[in-house]
């Protein structure tokens, strides 16, 4: 199972161990909802433009030859 991150209304994070269909838990402090915060995609996209940045910086350099 992996882990995800979950928000409550007072800003609280929570990891925890869940399903992945796992929308919302109880939050450990106050007892209220917490929703899914989904982190992953946006790590997944970094590390694209991270990617294409290596990409670009490596063309411009054959260019000089
Ligand atoms: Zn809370």
């Amino acid at each position: 199972m992996p882990i995800y991150e979950f928000e409550c209304p007072n800003g609280r994070i929570t990891e925890r161990l869940v399903k992945m269909d796992t929308k919302e838990i109880e939050c450990p402090k106050c007892h209220k909802k917490a929703e899914k915060i989904i982190s992953l995609c946006s790590f997944e996209l970094k590390g694209g433009g991270w990617f294409a940045d290596g990409y670009s910086s490596k063309k411009n350099s054959q260019e000089k030859y």
